[in-house]
C-alpha cells in the first residue's frame, strides 16, 4: 500500500482480531470508511455489499438514522451511569422491560454485559453462584458443542468448541465438555435418517451426563443454529430431545442468541424457530443493531430465586461491569427494538427470507463445487467440496474459501468463509429481493472465477 495510506498506517500500527499477521503486513486490511444500506464502501470510494452484516450483526443496515439520534439523545442527558450497588437509570429499566415482554420463554430478570463473549461469562458465573447459594457447589460443569461459538474470554472460550481457540491456550478450562455437532450432512451414519440422528445425539449427551454425574453437571450451552461453526441447522427434533435430557438430570438449558436473536431465524428468537426453552437466554449484536456494544443475559425465575438466596447463604454475587446496561448503548438497543417492531420485521423476513433461501439453493445446489446449501429465515450457508459424492472438502491448505472472499471483494461483495469453506450469509434484515439479487450475482461470478484455480 502507498506510503502514509490508511491501509500503511494500519499495517504499521495495528494488531487486528482474528488475523494471520504475516499475510496482514504485506496485503494489508480494506479500509471501510462508511456505509449505506446493505452496503459499505472503503477508502478508495469502492462500494461492497455486506453479505453477513459486518459480524452477524448490523441488523438495520449501515445508516439508520434513528439510532444515531438516540444515542446522541441520551448523551445530552445522561451519558453515563452505572448500576453496581442498587444505582439505576431509565434506559437500563426500559430496555430490562422490553427484553423480558419479548422473551421466548418466561423470564424474570435481565443483567447487561458488553458483548457476547462477556454474557456469556456472566451467565457462567450466576449458574456457580447459584449452584453455591443453594448448597450444590459440585454441580458446575458445562457441556457445550464441538464447533459451536460462544466468544472468546477465558470461559467463554472454552464453551467455544472450535480448535483455534482452545490451542494454545490451556483451553477449555477444567469442567466445560463438549459433544457433537448436530449436522447431519457430515456426521449422520450412512442411512441414518435426521430423526435417528436426532435420537442419538440426545443419548449421547445422556450418556455424558451420566458418566460425568448428573449432581456435577450444571448447564447445557448451546446457539439455536450454530453461526460461526458453519451455519449448522440441527433436525427439528434435536432440541426438544436434548431437553428431555437435560430436564432429566435438572440441568439447565442456556441458549446462545447472540446470532440468532431478533428475527435472524424467521422467529423473534431462534429458541423459537428450533423449539428450545431456555431457563437462560444470552444475546447481543442485533440488540443494538451493532451501533454500539451492549449485550444481555435474561434468566428464568428459578435461576434469579437461587441467585438472590445467595445474598443471605454465600454473599454478594461478585460480578458486574463498568458499563453494565451503559444508558447509551441501552438507549440505542430500546431504539432498535422499537424499529423492528414498527417495521414488522417479522413479516419482512418472512418474504425476503424465503427469497433468499430459494435463491441460494435454486443458484447454486448444483453447482460443481458446492456440497451443502443449507440455513432458514435470513442465515444461510453454501458449502464448498472437492467432491459432491462423497462431501470430501477441499485440502485446507488450499484456503479455497478464503480466497473466494477475496475474489468476492474484488467482485463488490464482502463474503465470510468458516470452516470446511462454508460461505455464511447473514445479511442485514432489512435487504430487499433486488439486493439478494445482486448480492448472490456477485457472489455466484466470484464462484464461478475461482472454480477454474482449484485442485479437486
Ligand atoms: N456467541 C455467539 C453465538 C457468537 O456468534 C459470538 C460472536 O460472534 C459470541 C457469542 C461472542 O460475542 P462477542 O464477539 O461480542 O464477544
Amino acid at each position: 500500500p502507498p506510503r502514509n495510506s490508511n491501509a500503511a498506517r494500519d499495517i504499521a500500527y495495528a494488531l487486528h482480531p482474528y488475523t494471520d499477521h504475516k499475510a496482514h503486513l504485506e496485503t494489508g486490511p480494506v479500509v471501510i470508511s462508511r456505509g449505506k444500506g446493505v452496503r459499505v464502501y472503503d477508502d478508495q470510494g469502492k462500494e461492497y455489499i455486506e453479505s453477513v452484516a459486518g459480524l452477524w450483526c448490523a441488523s438495520l443496515g449501515f445508516d439508520n438514522e434513528r439510532l444515531v439520534q438516540a444515542a446522541a439523545t441520551q448523551m445530552r442527558k445522561l451519558p453515563f451511569y452505572h448500576a453496581f450497588t442498587a444505582k439505576s437509570h431509565e434506559p437500563l429499566i426500559d430496555l430490562s422491560e422490553m427484553l423480558i415482554e419479548r422473551a421466548p420463554a418466561k423470564m424474570s430478570k435481565v443483567f447487561f454485559a458488553n458483548s457476547g463473549s462477556e454474557a456469556n461469562d456472566s451467565a457462567i458465573k450466576m449458574i456457580w453462584y447459584m449452584n453455591n447459594a443453594i448448597g450444590r457447589p459440585e454441580k458446575k460443569k458445562l457441556i457445550a458443542r464441538i464447533k459451536g461459538y460462544h466468544g472468546i474470554t477465558l470461559a467463554a472460550a472454552s464453551l467455544t468448541g472450535l480448535p483455534v481457540n482452545h490451542k494454545l491456550f490451556d483451553l477449555p478450562l477444567p469442567g466445560f465438555h463438549h459433544v457433537s455437532t448436530p449436522h447431519h450432512y457430515h456426521n449422520a451414519l450412512p442411512g441414518e435418517s435426521e430423526e435417528a440422528f436426532a435420537t442419538r445425539l440426545a443419548e449421547e449427551l445422556d450418556a455424558k451426563i451420566i458418566a460425568e454425574g448428573p449432581e456435577t453437571v450444571a448447564a447445557f450451552w448451546a446457539e439455536p443454529i450454530m453461526g460461526a461453526g458453519g451455519v449448522i441447522l440441527p433436525p427439528a427434533t434435536y432440541f426438544p430431545k436434548i431437553q428431555a435430557v437435560l430436564k432429566k438430570h435438572d440441568v439447565l438449558m442456556v441458549v446462545d442468541e447472540v446470532i440468532c436473536g431478533f428475527w435472524r431465524t424467521g422467529s423473534y428468537w431462534g429458541s423459537q424457530t428450533l423449539g428450545i426453552e431456555p431457563d437462560i437466554l444470552v444475546c447481543a449484536k442485533a440488540l443494538s443493531a451493532s451501533y454500539l456494544p451492549i449485550s444481555a443475559v435474561m434468566v428464568n425465575e428459578k435461576v434469579f430465586q437461587g441467585i438472590a438466596e445467595g445474598s443471605s447463604t454465600i454473599g454478594t454475587w461478585g460480578h458486574g461491569f463498568t458499563y453494565s446496561g451503559h444508558p447509551v448503548p441501552a438507549a440505542v438497543a430500546i431504539e432498535t427494538l422499537k424499529i423492528y417492531d414498527e417495521m414488522n420485521m417479522g413479516d419482512h423476513v418472512a418474504k425476503v427470507g424465503a427469497y433468499l433461501q430459494a435463491q441460494l439453493r435454486a443458484r447454486f445446489a448444483d453447482h460443481p463445487l458446492v456440497g451443502e446449501v443449507r440455513g432458514t429465515g435470513m442465515i444461510g450457508a453454501v458449502e464448498l467440496v472437492a467432491d459432491k459424492a462423497t462431501k470430501r472438502n477441499f485440502d485446507p491448505a488450499q484456503k479455497v474459501g478464503i480466497r473466494l472472499t477475496k475474489v468476492g471483494e474484488q467482485n463488490g461483495v464482502i463474503l465470510r468463509s468458516m470452516a470446511n469453506d462454508s460461505l455464511g450469509f447473514s445479511p442485514p434484515l432489512i435487504i430487499t429481493e433486488e439486493e439478494v439479487d445482486e448480492m448472490l450475482n456477485r457472489f455466484g461470478k466470484s464462484l464461478d472465477e475461482i472454480m477454474v484455480t482449484v485442485r479437486r
